[in-house]
């Protein structure tokens, strides 16, 4: 019989290998406890979290009061769908509502289905408030785009891995450049266009931050054009960037509102779209659901999640540390360091080296020191720790990157 409790890392590596789809190609590491910024593997050793769980740690690892939540909250009650009222989401969606400003919430789990969740509403908007005719509705989304893995979604990623095999695809999507106004423009001249979906910052595609005045500019076009403006904030947002919303950063409003990830600080799978009546009234019973979205257990954990962001003013943290990681970054004038960028937390090093690999053994290289990272598209690594971060420990990672950029010949 196979042993379910392996004692050295290599032993659930193997298993995982063995057991589960290769759809991942994790760093060798096996991590079963964290705390803050910080994670520690089974052997006991300790690490810096530069990944955030894709930023979905935002306030660090086991947070005692969003941890107290979860505890609470599961042992009164978990799930009882949307089939009846629980005394949980009301609560959370004035919370929500209120903390962002829209009328409406309509709460989902993964950050995909919310992404799913907003284009539907688009749709729908588009044909009963624009008139627009029945199943022409086009929804502009950006090169180089992510935003989650469902067929819809791939649809329309410019990704060649993401679709590989996976045809046919989803119509009524239309490409453009990211940060690229004229063609926005352009595009927008189309009467059938519903919405535009964009991401802030580019994260997935290696932290690609559009210059300054591209979303305002953008809202303001979609707006002349009576076109939704749809953000997907779910790794931009909740302090990531140093503001609460990347969109903050330019005093922009969306239509759609898109979160995810650090909506439960990591716990569980929690994610919504805000929108104000004016957009979530094309959403009637029975037209869109989830058997888990708005269940009590999330709520809570949601809540809680958010009023420790605020409370601690994590976001104004990420704002100062984040500028202080990058200076000290910049500071180290390594030339294997092409380029160095991102907004608050939200970071990425493009490395300059003939080997296609190079990223790689450098995320090695800093999992031996004591940090784990992951390379992103090839030649980039994110950095992207939980926003409690402290000025001494951005100092530290910063000295176990330079430590670690010795591997790199
Ligand atoms: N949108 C953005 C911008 C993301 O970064 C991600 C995940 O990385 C998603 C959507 C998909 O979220 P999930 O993996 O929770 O479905």
């Amino acid at each position: 019989m196979i042993s379910t409790t392996p004692t050295r890392d290599n032993n659930y590596i193997e298993l995982e290998d063995q057991y589960g789809a290769h759809n991942y190609h994790p760093l060798p590491v096996v991590l079963n406890r964290g705390k803050g910024v910080h994670v520690w593997d089974v052997e006991g050793r300790r690490y810096f979290d530069f990944l955030s769980g894709y930023s979905a740690v935002n306030q660090g690892h086991c947070h005692p009061k969003i941890l107290e939540a979860l505890h609470l909250q599961a042992a009164r009650l978990t799930l009882t769908s949307r089939a009846f009222y629980n005394d949980q989401f009301a609560p959370f969606a004035r919370f929500i509502t209120r903390l962002f400003g829209y009328d409406k919430v309509l709460p989902m789990n993964t950050g995909v289905e919310a992404v799913e969740t907003a284009l539907k509403i688009a749709r729908r908007w588009g044909y009963e408030v624009r008139g627009i005719p029945e199943n022409k509705a086009v929804i502009l989304a950006c090169e180089g785009n992510f935003h989650g893995r469902t067929l819809n979604v791939i649809s329309f990623s410019t990704d060649p891995q993401a679709k590989k095999g996976f045809g046919p695809f989803m119509t009524g999507y239309q490409i453009i450049p990211f940060n690229d106004l004229e063609a926005l423009e352009q595009a927008l001249g189309d009467p059938n266009v519903a919405g535009f979906l964009v991401e802030p910052i580019q994260g997935e595609a290696g932290v690609v931050v559009p210059d300054a005045g591209y979303l305002a500019q953008a809202r303001q076009y979609c707006q002349d054009a009576r076109v939704l403006f749809i953000a997907d904030e779910i790794q931009t947002g909740l302090g990531r960037t140093g503001k609460m919303l990347a969109v903050d950063h330019e005093g922009v409003r969306p239509d759609l509102l898109i979160l995810g990830k650090a909506l439960s600080g990591g716990m569980m799978p929690v994610s919504a779209v805000l929108a104000d009546d004016s957009v979530m009234g094309v959403i009637h019973p029975g037209d869109h659901g989830s058997t888990f979205g708005g269940n009590p257990l999330a709520c809570r954990v949601a809540i809680a999640s958010l009023e420790v962001l605020v409370e601690e003013r994590m976001a104004e943290n990420a704002a100062l540390q984040g500028k202080y990681f990058r200076q000290l970054l910049e500071g180290l004038h390594h030339p294997r360091i092409r380029e160095v960028r991102g907004k608050g937390l939200l970071n990425a090093v493009v490395i300059r080296h003939p080997d296609p690999e190079a990223a790689w053994s450098l995320c090695l290289s800093l999992k031996d020191h004591g940090l784990l990272a992951k390379q992103t598209h090839g030649d980039k690594i994110r950095f992207a720790p939980p926003l409690i971060i402290t000025r001494e420990q951005v100092g530290e990672a910063v000295g176990i990157i330079e430590e670690s950029l010795k591997s790199l010949k």
